[in-house]
């Protein structure tokens, strides 16, 4: 080592490695952001090929996923005219058989690096082409020369096209990782506590970072990645922790300490049905926040169906039961009709006063509504966003809810909907579930419940996919349950600007349903038209005078029909997940077999199908909503704005909620232990956390 190495190794810059010249340096720091030692150390293998499960090729199967061949490679040859078509071929041998590799990239690397009948293990994607194995763009390790042959698992880095043509391939990192290997055990220092790693078996930081690079078996590796998962989510929440401590709003708000005569009386007498177990451990949790003196800001999730309505309207009934008003908040008019006439049965027996006020109501109304909100009155409010935007003023309001909304910024917004020296407790329910890992990461701060079961005798709605070649059976099918007295949604999706518009195609499919089905009455809203028209349409279907009803995704949120037991939805390849299912909870909502039937047009891309799949099989808005998770990622699932997550180097919060959960429930108890991490025990951990903290400070938002 010379004189240059400063006190840290790890901040070595990665020029002084053998075989790294200032060009390669370059590179490596341009492509993949290595300048440092340390940097290196903290690339990780995104797979480990386990070279004690090579197969003969004779043993590929149609289900083999992955696979992992040792062979021989012959005959490398150029095919294809110039252009995207241009590809390079060869055949690979093993003693049972052969198969076609094909390349249509970084062409000039393979030919160059392969060099023909050298042993080498092959790892990729089988694909069959007319009963022939293929295989494209396979990963490939010379058996020769391999400075890694430690053991039967091979880490697998990957590299840009660019680095692969200076030699920086997988192999060419490896190299790379050889030469800091020694310096790894014992030239780290940990940074969780003792008791952790014994509790999980987690190896210490040092042996972790060794082991994810030269890993004896696939279980050790597994172990290690997780260790440096735990710790990247241990201090992400411990930030969060701190920062919630450092700037908890502490609004005040009147505690609900009684449980009086309305609540009991409905609850004894009036209640139309048993409350779930879900429904009653959620309203005992709003309980408790009720009592308290300061804001509740609470999210119930719930999925379509789960009844949440009358688990806001119980908790309305405390808050009248104290004195105080309680106002709930739709997103549109046709929802918060839906729940005056609802609200207004349940309170049917309790002598107590409801209005409705929305866009809609008469001038004439709204004066009576806003003398008798001001003199108390009027005890519980239900609307649209008229209700914040007029000036409305309450005699005390006490509890708002606000209902189907799934933009999560408004929490925000709520809590600081304040209309008198108290802030009125808040609650916010959506049918869209956070899945739980995204909620305890951004919402550390709000309380979530979850209904997360669904009233007794519900009929789990049956879902198909079915190509265009099914379309007469599905038709056929849909007369069915029209001969029945059901009655039928139709729905088509946004397409693109340069296809046909998704109105038009609509209103295509108005006419031809309306050829198709002669005897029935069918409906088109679309979203060009007046929301009157909307709207009358709409309730035109809920009210069975129409049978079809074809939309684009216009069709509001929420509104029960129970009488349609058919979702049909076009081209639904090309919905998200959420939107899928927020579709399908339109029907089953009666007590008949419901079904959604999902057409689809013959290119899926291999999401797609994940999507269909997933639909198919679950009806659970969880399940559906951690799938949907993983497939788009966190910053599409939330909308980049939103997502605000840090870059995390191995954790991923879309697979990794246990263990974010454990690393929640440590960061409290540390937070609770040595919030300021002063105690000399803790000293590396300080340390630690204010370089993690320095790294995040955008996110911390204090950049
Ligand atoms: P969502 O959570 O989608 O808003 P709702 O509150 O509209 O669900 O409830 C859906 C339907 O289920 C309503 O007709 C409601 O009366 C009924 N319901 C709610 N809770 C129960 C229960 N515990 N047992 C039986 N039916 C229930
Ligand atoms: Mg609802």
């Amino acid at each position: 080592m010379t004189s240059q190495m400063l006190t840290n190794y790890w901040d070595t810059e990665i020029g002084w490695l053998k075989k790294v010249g200032p060009k390669r340096a370059e590179l490596l720091q341009s492509e993949i952001g290595i300048r440092t030692f340390g940097d290196l150390l903290n690339y990780f293998p995104s797979k480990y090929i386990d070279r004690s499960r090579i197969l003969k090729i004779k043993e590929v199967t149609q289900e083999d996923s992955y696979i992992t061949l040792k062979g021989k490679i012959f005959q490398l040859s150029m095919a294809g005219a110039k252009g995207p078509g241009r590809r390079l071929t060869a055949i690979f041998r093993d003693e049972t058989g052969a198969m076609e590799l094909v390349w249509f990239q970084g062409i000039k690397y393979v030919e160059e690096q392969i060099k023909e009948g050298e042993e080498v293990i092959i790892h990729g994607r089988p694909s069959w082409f007319q009963s022939r194995l293929q295989m494209a763009h396979p990963e490939i390790e010379t058996l020769q020369g391999n400075v890694l042959q430690t053991s039967g698992i091979l880490p697998f880095y990957s590299s840009t096209e660019k680095m692969k043509r200076a030699g920086l391939d997988s192999r060419g990192i490896k190299n790379l990782m050889a030469q800091i290997q020694e310096h790894i055990i014992g030239g780290l220092p940990e940074n969780l506590k003792h008791s952790i790693l014994l509790d999980r078996k987690f190896p210490g930081r040092d042996v972790a970072f060794y082991q994810i690079h030269f890993p004896e078996s696939i279980a050790q590796a597994t172990n290690a990645r997780n260790r440096l998962k735990f710790e990247e989510l241990f201090y992400f929440q411990f930030m969060l922790a701190s920062q919630k401590l450092l700037k908890k709003p502490t609004y005040k708000s009147a505690p609900f300490q009684k449980i009086g005569p309305l609540f009991n009386l409905f609850y004894a007498d009036h209640l139309p049905f048993t409350l779930t177990n879900a429904q009653k451990r959620v309203l005992k949790e709003i309980r408790a926040d009720l009592a308290r003196p300061v804001q509740m800001n609470r999210l119930i999730q719930g999925d379509v169906g789960s009844g949440k309505t009358m688990v806001a309207f119980l908790s309305m009934l405390i808050a009248l039961d104290n004195g105080f008003q309680a106002a709930l908040m739709a997103p549109t008019e046709i929802l918060a009709d839906q729940h005056f006439r609802t609200i207004s049965k349940f309170a049917l027996d309790l002598n107590i006063q409801v209005g409705i006020l929305t866009g809609k109501t008469t001038q004439k109304r709204r004066k009576e509504i806003y003398s008798s909100l001001m003199d108390g009155t009027l005890q519980i409010l239900i609307g649209t966003h008229a209700l914040i935007e007029d000036p409305v003023q309450f005699h005390n309001l006490g509890l708002t809810i606000i209902d189907e909304q799934h933009k999560f910024g408004v929490m925000q917004r709520a809590r600081l909907w304040s209309k008198g020296r108290l802030f009125p407790h808040n609650m916010v329910m959506t049918a869209t579930p956070i899945p739980r890992t995204l909620a305890l990461t951004l919402y550390g701060d709000l309380d979530v419940s979850v209904i997360d079961e669904l009233p007794p005798g519900r009929k789990p709605i049956k879902t198909r996919v079915a190509g265009n070649q099914r379309r007469l059976e599905v038709y056929h099918f849909l007369s069915d349950q029209l001969r029945q007295g059901r009655q039928i949604y139709f729905v088509y999706p946004l397409i693109a600007e340069s296809e046909k518009s998704d109105l038009k195609a609509a209103e295509e499919a108005f006419v031809s349903l309306a050829e198709s089905f002669p005897a029935h009455r069918v409906g088109l809203v679309h979203g060009k038209m007046k929301p009157d028209d909307k709207e009358r349409m709409m309730l035109d279907f809920k009210d069975g005078k129409i049978h079809i009803l074809v939309s684009t995704t216009v069709i509001e949120v929420g509104v029960d029909v129970p009488n349609a037991t058919v979702m049909v939805i076009e081209n639904a390849e090309r919905f998200g997940l959420s939107q899928l299912h927020q579709l399908r909870g339109r029907v089953g909502r009666g007590g008949s077999q419901s079904y959604c039937i999902l057409m689809v047009s013959e290119k899926i891309s291999r999401d797609g199908r994940e999507r269909l799949k997933t639909m198919e099989e679950t009806n659970d808005g969880f399940k559906i909503s951690e799938v949907d998770l993983k497939l788009r990622g966190p910053g599409d699932f939330l909308g980049t704005r939103q997502s605000g997550l840090p870059d995390f180097k191995i954790a991923n919060i879309a697979e990794d909620g246990a263990l974010l959960s454990e690393a929640r429930s440590e960061a409290e108890m540390l937070m609770a232990d040595d919030p300021n991490l002063i105690k000399p025990e803790n000293a590396d951990i300080k340390a630690h956390y204010q370089k993690y903290f320095e790294a995040n400070r955008k996110f911390a938002g204090i950049a």
